[in-house]
């Protein structure tokens, strides 16, 4: 319940760029493109996403793009009362639910926002699609939010 969270001011903002590196750029440029890319590890074939450079299991580099299928099951998920900007905790009107999606070719989990009809909807188990924006421009935000399937 909101009223149970604890607050802290957090003294710093977010509000900076940096360069993501060549396997996030190549994800964000998917999602622009309304794909979901991962990396697979020659060695292990573990695919990561979103991507990352080196295989966390094996230690190998990873440069190997694969475009990974768009609905999923949800794995886990919490209710989130709050957002953060900016360095601020605000309550929000409609609690949210922010879930781990396991999607089919990848080996990691996907964080996304879950949006259904109402909260009590939302199971473990149950199947999600991605929900793009419409009109996308590479940027995280790009993959809207996922929804039942
Ligand atoms: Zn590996």
């Amino acid at each position: 319940m909101p009223g149970n969270v604890v607050r802290a001011r957090v003294p710093i903002t977010f509000s900076y760029k940096n360069r993501v590196g060549h396997a996030l750029e190549q994800y964000i440029n998917g999602l622009k493109e309304k794909k979901i890319l991962g990396v697979k590890c020659p060695a292990c074939k573990k695919v990561y996403v979103p991507p990352r450079t080196v295989c966390g299991k094996c230690h190998k580099p990873i440069d190997q793009m694969v475009e990974i299928g768009q609905e999923g099951i949800l794995k886990n998920f919490t209710t989130a009362h709050v957002t953060i900007a900016n360095g601020e905790i605000t309550d929000v009107q409609q609690p949210y639910i922010i879930g781990m999606i396991k999607l089919p070719g990848a080996s990691s989990l996907i964080s996304g926002i879950i949006k259904t009809s109402s909260v009590p909807e939302v199971k473990t188990g149950m199947k999600v699609k991605a929900v793009w924006k419409e009109t996308t421009q590479g940027d995280y935000n790009d993959l809207a939010y996922f929804e039942p399937a």
